[in-house]
Formats: C-alpha cells, sequence, structure tokens
C-alpha cells in the first residue's frame, strides 16, 4: 500500500514536472555522462530548433549540428572541459534547418547520484532578441565614440562632486596640451595655473549649483606646448533619470586665432579712424593756411581798390582779386569734396519754406540768365507742401550748380527749374529738374560728368572757367538727401540733369506754419503773358489759391478778352501782365485800360525783371510790381492787397527805432596776425570805429578789464589762449560780476563744421569765416550790435554759410528772424546816408511805387550781380569786342535804371553809346571811372 501510494505520489510529481518541462520556453534537457545519449529534451527544443515536436532523435542530431560553425570549435572546447569544472556556462550560436541564426545561452552541469557523476543536464535560454539589442547598443557606442574622439572640438566629462575628470577627448589633449593620463582622475587645479584652474572651477561649480546650461570665454589658459590660449567653453549638466547630477559636461572651441584676427581687426579700424582724423585735420589746417594769407590778398586788395590809383593799377589789383576769389572758390570745392569724402558732412535740417526759398533762388540767377538774353522759368507743383524739413542751404548748393551750369553752357533759349513731389505719410520725395536749351553733353562724357574733376567740354570750360568738381559735389549731396542724381542730354538740344531729395513734413508746430496763404476764391484774375510756360505756371499758382484765371498771350488778345466780357460783373478784379509782351508792354495795356472809364479801375500788377527799364516810367491803373521768377507768396500778398482782401494800409510797416548802423562802435580786435589786423583795421577805421588791438587772448581778457566794447571780435587762432578758451572766460568773468553780456564775434579760417559749433558753444554770438570781406564784417556789426538781439543763435545758421562758395545773400533767410527785421527797418527808415549823390533812396523807392519788399529784392539782386557785369564789362573791354562792351553795357545800364538818374548810368549809357559806334578809345577810362562810382554806389546801397 504505502509503496503504491509512493508509486502514485512519485507519478504524480513526474507528470506534475513533465507538465511544468513542457511548458518553459527554456531547452530542458539530459544526456548520458559522455554525451553519447540523450535522455532527456522538453518541448522547447522545437520551438529553439526548429524541428517537428518530439522527434528526439533529430534533436539528438540537431543540437550539435545546429550549432554555428564558428563557434562550434569553443563549445566543444568548454564540453571537454566539463568534468574538471563541474559546469559551465556559455553563449553560442545555432543555425536553424530555415536559416535563421538564433542566440542560446547554455547552462550545463553535471548530474550526481550518491556523489558520483551519472549524467549531465542543461538548460538553454534564446537570448537572440537580447543579443541584438546589447550589439546595436555597442555599435552606437562606438559610433558615437568614434564622433567624441575624431571631432576637432574638445570634449571633457567631469565628476560632479569633486570636479575630477572623468573623460577626455583627443581634441582636448591637443588643444590643452597634456595626455588623458595626465588629466583623468585629477583636478583642473592638479595640471593648470591657480588662477586659470580657479576661474574654471568657479563656472563649473556655478553650472551644477543652478544645474542650468552656460557658455563662458576661458581666457589666458597657459598650455604647455601652445602658450596662453582663449576657449569658447559650453558646460551643461547631465542627470540621471532620477534627476541626480551625474556628470558635468563640457565643449569647448579655442578661438585663439578668431580673437586674435578680431583685436587685429579693431586696432585696424582704429588705425584707419586715426587716419582719418589726421586726414581731416590736415585738410582744416591745410585750408587755413591757405585761407591765412589769401585772406590778406584779398582783402587787402580790396582796401587798395578803394583808393586812388592809376587804370593799370586798377586792371592788375582787380585780376589779384579775381585771381584770390577763383582760387578760393576752388578751396572751397575741395574742401567741401572732403569733407563729404570723409564722411564729415552732415545735414542740418529745419524747416524752411520751400516755394519761397526756391523762387528766392531763382531771382538771385536771374540777372544771369537774363543777362545772356535766357527765360528763367520756375514752376513748383501745387502739391509741393509750404513747408518742409529739410537742410535747405545744401538744397540750395545743389541747384546753384545745376542752374549756374544750365547758364553757363546755354547761349540762347530757356533754362527751366522744374520741381515736383510725391507724399508718403509725412515724407516728402521731391523730383527737381534742371532743364536747358543749352549745348548738351556728348553720350560718351554723360556717364563721367559727375566724377570729380571731369569736364565734358574742354574749349567751353577754357571760356567758362570751373573745377569739375561741381557735379561730384551735387551728387554727393544728393545722395546724403536720401536721393539720386541723373541726366539726359542730347548734344545741341540741351541738357537736363535730375534729381530727387527727401524731405519731411513739419510734424510739430511750426511758425512758419502760422502766416496762412494768401486765398483768392471768386476772384478772377486776368493773365497776360506771351510763354505759355510761364503762363501755366502762374495760372496753375492762381488757381490752386482758389481764383479763376482768365489767360491771355498779348495786349491785343487780353483788351479783346476785357471788351468781349459781358457784365462788368465779369470783369477781372485784377490783371497780371508780364512787362514785355510781343505787340507792346505793360504801360501800353494799362494805357488802353485808362483810355476805357469801365476798365480803368482794374489793378495791374506787372511781372517784371530787374533791367526793365519800364519801372521808371508812370502809368495809372499799375499798383505793384512782382520780381520775375514770380515768388508764390509775393504774388499772392500783391494781389490780395490789390483786391482788397489785406488792407493796402498794412503796406507801410511801423518803422522801428533807428538802428545802430552808421554809428561808431567801441570794437576789441583780438587777433594776432598783423596782415588781418591792418586789413580789419582798414575796414573798421572806414566806418569811423574805435577799435583797440589786443595781439593774444590774455590782452584781451586785460583791455576787457579797463574798458567797455560793443563788440568784441576773436581770431580763433590766437598763441597763449585761443579764442575760443579767451571767449569762455570772458563769459565766465562776467557771469561772477554781473556784467554786460558783450557780443563775440569769431573770426576764423577754419571752414570744418565742428569748428563752428565749437565757437558758439564756447559762447561767441556769431562767426565769421576768413578771408573777411568788408560788406559782411560791416552787415554782421549792425546785427549784432543791435537792441534786442537775445534771438541771436538764430542768425548763426545763415552767417555761417556752409559752403562759403554759394555768396547769395540771405535777405529772406526764415531762420533769421530778427536780422530779417532789422533789414526791413533800415529800409525803411533811411539814414541820412541815402542822401548820397549816387543813390537816391526815395527815388527807388518811387519808382517801385513804393512796394518795400520789390526795393528789397531788386536791390538784393543788385548788390549780388552788379560785381559780375562789371567785370564782364571789363573783359569785354579789355579783349576790345565792342558788341560784347554794347551788351554788357546795355545790361548794367538797365540794372541802373531803377535807382534812377545816377552818374553810374549815364556812365554805362556812354559806353554803351560809343561800343555801339565800334568807339572803344575812352572805354578804358570810362570804366574807371564807372567803376569808382559803382563801389560808392553799391557801398550806400548795402548801407543801407
Ligand atoms: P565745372 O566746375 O567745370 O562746371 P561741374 O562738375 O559742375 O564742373 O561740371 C562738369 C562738366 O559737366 C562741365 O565742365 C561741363 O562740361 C559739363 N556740364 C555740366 N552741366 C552742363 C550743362 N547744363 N550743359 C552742358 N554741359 C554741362
Amino acid at each position: 500500500m504505502q509503496s503504491d501510494e509512493a508509486n502514485s505520489a512519485a507519478s504524480e510529481r513526474e507528470a506534475l514536472l513533465a507538465s511544468l518541462l513542457a511548458s518553459v520556453n527554456d531547452l530542458v534537457w539530459c544526456t548520458n555522462l559522455d554525451g553519447s545519449e540523450l535522455l532527456y529534451i522538453n518541448e522547447a527544443a522545437a520551438k529553439i530548433y526548429g524541428i517537428p515536436p518530439g522527434d528526439v532523435a533529430m534533436a539528438q542530431t540537431a543540437w550539435l549540428d545546429a550549432i554555428h560553425p564558428g563557434d562550434r570549435a569553443r563549445v566543444e572546447k568548454n564540453l571537454s572541459q566539463l568534468r574538471e569544472r563541474g559546469k559551465i556556462r556559455q553563449d553560442y550560436r545555432i543555425i536553424r534547418p530555415d536559416g535563421e541564426v538564433r542566440w542560446l545561452q547554455d547552462r550545463i552541469h553535471i548530474i550526481y547520484e550518491d556523489g558520483k557523476p551519472v549524467r549531465v543536464g542543461g538548460i538553454a535560454t534564446d537570448v537572440t532578441d537580447l543579443k541584438r539589442t546589447e550589439l546595436s547598443a555597442r555599435q552606437t557606442y562606438a559610433f558615437l565614440d568614434s564622433i567624441v574622439e575624431n571631432i576637432p572640438i574638445m570634449l571633457f566629462l567631469k565628476e560632479p562632486t569633486d570636479l575630477r575628470y572623468v573623460r577626455v577627448n583627443r581634441a582636448g589633449e591637443e588643444m590643452l596640451g597634456y595626455t588623458r593620463d595626465e588629466m583623468i582622475g585629477e583636478t583642473a587645479a592638479d595640471f593648470l595655473p591657480p588662477d586659470a584652474a580657479e576661474r574654471i572651477t568657479q563656472t563649473d561649480r556655478a553650472v551644477l549649483d543652478t544645474r542650468q546650461m552656460i557658455d563662458v570665454e576661458e581666457r589666458e589658459i597657459d598650455t604647455p606646448h601652445r602658450g596662453t590660449r582663449t576657449f569658447h567653453t559650453r558646460k551643461l549638466p547631465i542627470l540621471d533619470e532620477q534627476g541626480n547630477l551625474q556628470f558635468l559636461l563640457g565643449i569647448a572651441q579655442d578661438i585663439t586665432e578668431r580673437k586674435l584676427a578680431q583685436e587685429a581687426l579693431q586696432e585696424a579700424k582704429e588705425v584707419a579712424e586715426a587716419a582719418n582724423r589726421a586726414k581731416s585735420g590736415f585738410l582744416a589746417n591745410m585750408s587755413h593756411e591757405i585761407r591765412t594769407p589769401l585772406n590778406g590778398i584779398i582783402g587787402i586788395t580790396e582796401l587798395l581798390l578803394e583808393s586812388d590809383l592809376t587804370a593799370q593799377q586798377r586792371d592788375y589789383l582787380t585780376m589779384v582779386r579775381e585771381s584770390g576769389d577763383a582760387l578760393l572758390q576752388l578751396i572751397n570745392d575741395i574742401l567741401d569734396f572732403s569733407k563729404i569724402e570723409a564722411g564729415h558732412l552732415r545735414l542740418v535740417n529745419a524747416p524752411f519754406l520751400i516755394k519761397d526759398r526756391i523762387s528766392d533762388l531763382m531771382r538771385s540767377l536771374s540777372i544771369r540768365a537774363h543777362g545772356k538774353g535766357l527765360e528763367l522759368i520756375l514752376r513748383i507743383d501745387s502739391a509741393v507742401p509750404a513747408v518742409v524739413v529739410g537742410d535747405i542751404v545744401r538744397l540750395r548748393q545743389v541747384l546753384v550748380n545745376l542752374i549756374g551750369n544750365a547758364i553757363k553752357f546755354t547761349d540762347e533759349g530757356e533754362v527751366e527749374l522744374l520741381l515736383r513731389c510725391r507724399q508718403e505719410s509725412n515724407r516728402v520725395f521731391l523730383e527737381f529738374t534742371v532743364r536747358d536749351t543749352g549745348v548738351g553733353i556728348a553720350e560718351a562724357d554723360q556717364p563721367t560728368v559727375f566724377e570729380e574733376f571731369e569736364q565734358a567740354h574742354e574749349t567751353a570750360n577754357r571760356r567758362y572757367g570751373g573745377t569739375g568738381l561741381g557735379l561730384a559735389i551735387c551728387k554727393r549731396l544728393v545722395e546724403l538727401m536720401g536721393g539720386r542724381i541723373w541726366i539726359e542730354s542730347t548734344p545741341g538740344r540741351g541738357t537736363s540733369f535730375h534729381f530727387t531729395s527727401i524731405a519731411e513734413l513739419v510734424t510739430e508746430e511750426s511758425p512758419l506754419l502760422a502766416a496762412p496763404p494768401y486765398r483768392l476764391e471768386q476772384r478772377h484774375i486776368l493773365v497776360v503773358e506771351d510763354s505759355v510756360v510761364h503762363r501755366d505756371a502762374i495760372e496753375a499758382l492762381l488757381s490752386h489759391a482758389g481764383a479763376s484765371v482768365v489767360p491771355a498771350g498779348n495786349v491785343a488778345q487780353a483788351l479783346h478778352q476785357l471788351r468781349e466780357m459781358p457784365n462788368e460783373h465779369a470783369l477781372p478784379d485784377a490783371i497780371v501782365v508780364d512787362a514785355y509782351l510781343p505787340d507792346g508792354d505793360a504801360h501800353t495795356l494799362a494805357n488802353s485800360l485808362h483810355d476805357d472809364p469801365e476798365l480803368a479801375a482794374i489793378p495791374v500788377i506787372v511781372l517784371t525783371t530787374a533791367a526793365w527799364r519800364g519801372d521808371a516810367e508812370q502809368s495809372a491803373g499799375i499798383v505793384a510790381h512782382v520780381l520775375k521768377p514770380v515768388k508764390e507768396s509775393e504774388l499772392l500778398e500783391t494781389i490780395a492787397r490789390a483786391v482788397g482782401i489785406v488792407p493796402s494800409a498794412e503796406l507801410s510797416l511801423p518803422g522801428p527805432a533807428e538802428p545802430s548802423a552808421g554809428q561808431s562802435l567801441r570794437i576789441l580786435l583780438a587777433e594776432d596776425n598783423p596782415v588781418n589786423q591792418t586789413l580789419a583795421l582798414g575796414i573798421l577805421a572806414k566806418d569811423n570805429h574805435r577799435v583797440t588791438v589786443a595781439s593774444t587772448g590774455p590782452q584781451a581778457l586785460a583791455q576787457l578789464e579797463q574798458q567797455e566794447f560793443d563788440v568784441v571780435l576773436m581770431d580763433v587762432q590766437m598763441p597763449e589762449l585761443n579764442g575760443i578758451e579767451t571767449t569762455r572766460r570772458i563769459r565766465e568773468n562776467e557771469q561772477t560780476r554781473g556784467k554786460r553780456r558783450v557780443p563775440i564775434v569769431a573770426m576764423t579760417a577754419y571752414a570744418l563744421e565742428d569748428d563752428r559749433q565749437r565757437c558758439l558753444d564756447a559762447g561767441m554770438d556769431d562767426y565769421l569765416s576768413k578771408p573777411i570781406r568788408g560788406e559782411q564784417l560791416r552787415q554782421l556789426l549792425v546785427e549784432v550790435t543791435s537792441p534786442a538781439t537775445d534771438d541771436k543763435k538764430a542768425s548763426h545758421r545763415s552767417r555761417v554759410p556752409a559752403n562759403q562758395s554759394e555768396q547769395i545773400p540771405d535777405a529772406n533767410e526764415i531762420d533769421r528772424p530778427m536780422p530779417a527785421e532789422r533789414r526791413d527797418a533800415r529800409s525803411l527808415a533811411p539814414t541820412s546816408n541815402s542822401q548820397s549823390e549816387s543813390f537816391d533812396w526815395s527815388h527807388a523807392l518811387r519808382t517801385v511805387r513804393h512796394n518795400e519788399q520789390l526795393l528789397r529784392d531788386v536791390l538784393h539782386v543788385f548788390l549780388e550781380d552788379t560785381p559780375r557785369l562789371m567785370r564782364e564789362l571789363q573783359s569785354a573791354i579789355a579783349e576790345r569786342v565792342p558788341q560784347r562792351v554794347r551788351l554788357h553795357a546795355h545790361s548794367l545800364k538797365g540794372a541802373l535804371l531803377f535807382l534812377g538818374p545816377s552818374t553810374c548810368q549815364s556812365l554805362a549809357k556812354e559806353l554803351e553809346m560809343r561800343a555801339t559806334d565800334d568807339d572803344l578809345s575812352t572805354a578804358d577810362e570810362l570804366y574807371e571811372t564807372l567803376q569808382r562810382e559803382m563801389k560808392a554806389l553799391t557801398l550806400r546801397i548795402s548801407r543801407q
């Protein structure tokens, strides 16, 4: 029973075991001791070896045959050692009948019974998947490792507690100059100099503390073979899955060479900048060095020219002065050009009345054009705003150059300036076109005219002179103003220069906007003008102001229009008529109107040129003259007055107190150069000023301690204490002692922007650039010594023309309110000077119907242009060409007419008459007398 029970228990266990063994994935087997007979193998064999289940015999052979030939020898060797080792463990591959290779891990041991070895048993696991993962991990590692080792970037790992190097790649060895053996297991302090190690450790710690990546520049790392290096290092913490710090990873690049190159570049830049500064310094100095003696030459020559001379002496001296002027012009051009080249020229942007300024400019050029018999036309598109913000000085410089060239290179026809614009938000894109009907420029020469020192017409230029710098300067100025310049030209037909520039609209409140433009709504104006271009321009301007315009091309047409008008209400409110018309002139029309009672009351406004002789005549009905090219604001104002929109009483402005013109001043002249002293003394003494001379800064200060002065003229470059420093001290003294502020005017031969600013910053009131010209000095003295001059600063900009070559007087300069008013005052309240024989103020005023503005404009143009007229006349005489003498004498006579009968006028007339008869025998003498008289006359005028 017992044994039965035992048997059944044993067979139960066996069955349980068999079912367990059948269900496991691992191969379980058993052989006799020498392995020749397979005693047992479980079902897993079929799955692992890919054989039919239960085929034990096959399993027996399959086992050994299946071993991968590459592993077989090793397996056999291991097995042979089984007896002595008792158990072995081995991995090997098998190849299944279907060709699949699988990895097995076999654990084999000897089975003992009663202490004796009886069988061999084994358990084999299919580890193929594990092996594959392991392999791919190893491959990945090998791949990464080869990158780490071969990348030319230093990589290192440090252990996070005491910052010992755990790994350094090959680039690291090369960059630091230590082997891995020298570094691994060490800290930076073990092999690097203490301060470098300290800095490295600090940033390492920061990374570990904050667990944030950082980029650092590690400078001055001493290496054994490669000197001192700079590294750019990125350091980051490496964390495990639980967020524990595992390593500090460093990625570093050697940036020593890049740094050196950067430093070298910076150094080179500084050197270049220093050279540039030296160059401008040199230019400023050169300008100073040349201007100083030139100042002497021109100034003393002018003084001499005012003394008694023989005709020949006068001729020679005039040539000296003209050569001096030409040289000065050249220096100014070169200086301007270099300033632009060196990037020193800065625009001074301010609001200005664009239409007015351009009209003024055209007027100042009109005599030159009319002198050559050319029409000068100005057309401004009505879209152009009244006020824009820009640099009027530079804009004018460009226009003077282009229009000057156009007049120079045109012998007949016209020169036109057209201004159009396009607005985009608060920017105004201006487009200027200067068109002429002159000689033109050959296509081959067109691209080079904007290059410096290039001239297209060699012969013409020998005749006209010029430096070839004008257009080069224009181009650069235009580019500075945000625009571009180009040319269109047909040789023999004419040339058009176009340029654009960007200006801004006035956004803040500007006093310039305060004066509203005159409106002419519901007014009818008859415009009589033969030039279609002109008439269109005037028509556009008047229509834009709200007027309705009836055009006519000549006197007959005008009268026809008037007589055709259906009734009185349709008659025009005013007539604007060009002085010269094909079938008569303004007087012809005015007189015809006068004869017709219906029309007699219509006010007539005449468009004149400065040379119009008809001004002297009186015609009923002519109420005003407006100078051509017409200035919009002036024409509108004149019409507004004529038709009663503005009461005509306002015409006569109240005359303020007598200005200080002609008054004797106490002047301190601080100037070390004896030539300049003589020159300034010469000019000042003539005007009865009392002058005290100081040759140094300290002397000037001492003089100011001892006596009162009305004005100080201060040379900027003086020994001991320069003018700027002296001024600073004078201002300090005045402040601390509560003394009256004496006006100080700088005199300097430097012409760079900074110097001007330095003078004004030091407390000077105004600025006079050498060479000192009598007229400028006189005018300036009046300005700075007039009462109510707290607004002095406002005047300095125009007194300091950025380019001295531009010598257009700024009678109407808008950003100079005080001086302009003073000029008004002077012209309205003529002083005793006006009783001069040669200039009859009241006559001049009468000829312009008491239109102060017109008279001022005419005088302005007259002063501007007579020196040129005189020069032309003189050279015509010298070259003995009667036709040209006649032409120039005639122009001069015309220009003089409005001043009333004068000696000058008779002399010009005499010259003209004799030249008409081809008689130049007395021309030299006449010219000499004329020149003396003209000098006196212009002096009188300029003092008004
Ligand atoms: P310059 O001082 O000699 O006038 P610019 O640079 O102003 O120098 O002009 C260069 C050249 O371009 C002139 O010498 C002339 O040959 C040519 N040029 C300029 N403007 C005109 C024009 N309106 N018509 C014909 N030629 C012109």
